[in-house]
């Protein structure tokens, strides 16, 4: 065997005979280890004892277990079916099994159930579609609490003015109050990631505001198609008119209107 793949090989065999389980980048697992964070986290839900709490990849089930000890039901959705098999001989036998349910698949596809909260440390990759189907999810839930990569989460709750502003804060804060809670440091991590991460306190607005949310996110997508482009530049772009011109003509002949 060539050299770099022995050790490589070895690397990995280290891994697994430290962890028990061998973690799987494609899926972003990196489990929380620092119980202060976990902690912390639960502090800043302000959960209460009869809620319904949604936890997106529990993982190991390091928070999870938290969790089932001061709510009164803990859905936890998990795509990796041997973190299901972990996480399901970690509550085994005690009185916390019956208060967890287990989705096993994509969260991105599952429909979920109704919950009160959601507090999770989740997979960076899916943080955007992930939010938005939080933030669209009926009943409205009263908050979640989730852990991001730091940069995803400046740019949550980045202000007008700010250089991280952009379409990702002016669509979430239509239908969200959204605060930054602490930042938090790849060494809590197992294994870290590449990245610096931070815990966002995510608030949907009910009602939310009567806004076409289709349309509205196509006029997002024009005010936002490049950085430091005067909103004036950004709707005389030939394509922009043209497709502003096309819609204007399919609205006239909708409404039976003469142009
Ligand atoms: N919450 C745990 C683990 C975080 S790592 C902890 O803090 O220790 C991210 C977790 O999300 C992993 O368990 C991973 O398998 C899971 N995951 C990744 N993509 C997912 C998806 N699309 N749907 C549900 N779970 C997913």
């Amino acid at each position: 065997m060539p050299k770099i793949r022995a050790e490589k090989k070895k690397r990995v065999h280290n891994e697994i005979a430290k962890q028990g389980i061998l973690f799987n980048k494609d899926f972003g697992q990196h489990i929380l280890k620092n119980p202060i964070i976990i902690t912390s986290m639960l502090e800043k839900a302000g959960l209460r004892p009869t809620d319904v709490c949604l936890e997106i990849g529990p993982g190991t089930g390091n928070m999870t277990v938290k969790l089932l000890e001061q709510v009164k039901k803990v859905i936890a959705c998990e795509i990796d079916t041997r973190l299901v098999a972990e996480l399901q001989k970690r509550v085994q036998g005690t009185p916390l099994q019956s208060k967890l349910q287990i989705l096993v698949g994509d969260v991105l596809k599952t429909e979920l159930p109704f919950f009160d909260i959601c507090v999770a440390n989740i997979p960076y990759q899916i943080s955007s579609p992930l939010v938005f189907k939080l933030l669209l999810h009926r009943p409205f839930c009263r908050c979640a609490i989730l852990m991001f990569q730091l940069e995803f989460a400046q740019r949550l709750v980045a202000k007008p003015g700010d250089k991280l502003y952009c379409r990702l804060s002016v669509n979430t804060q239509l239908l969200a109050r959204v605060h930054m809670l602490m930042k938090v440091g790849k060494n809590n991590f197992r294994p870290p990631p590449k990245v610096e991460s931070a815990v966002v306190r995510i608030e949907p607005i009910n009602p939310p505001p009567p806004i076409p949310y289709t349309e509205w996110d196509g006029l997002t997508r024009i005010a936002f198609t490049r950085k430091n482009k005067t909103l004036g530049s950004a709707f005389r772009q030939t394509a922009v008119v043209a497709m502003l011109e096309k819609n204007y003509k399919l609205h006239c002949s909708l409404n039976n209107k003469i142009m």
